[in-house]
């Protein structure tokens, strides 16, 4: 994982347009689950397999897949504003639901 790079290129972005004031802690997890809402909004009424279908046609993928940028720069944004590292934590989590749902062997 390397999220990392990713985060210093979001902070350069949003930097150089002086948008930093507004990313406050509280202000980027709103932003994150607005943006979550408007992922839903391109599944909500549908079933599995009618989305799996829709995402068939490129325009409509590519609409779902801004929308899951979206939620991925905001919540990398605010692991920043909060000294999260998130390659340590994704890997850190990784490993507890390693141990809590271990291999069934
Ligand atoms: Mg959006």
């Amino acid at each position: 994982m390397d999220f990392r790079k990713l985060e210093e290129k979001l902070v350069a972005f949003r930097d150089a347009r002086g948008w930093g004031k507004y990313h406050t802690p509280k202000n980027l997890a709103i932003s994150a689950a607005v943006e979550l809402g408007e992922l839903l909004e391109h599944f909500q009424w549908e079933s599995d397999e009618e989305i799996l279908e829709a995402v068939k046609d490129p325009a409509k993928k590519e609409a779902v897949a801004d929308e899951i940028a979206d939620v991925v720069i905001y919540l990398t944004l605010l692991a920043h504003e909060l000294g999260i590292d998130l390659d340590r934590a994704v890997g850190e989590k990784l490993e507890k639901n390693g141990r809590k749902y271990p291999l069934r062997t």
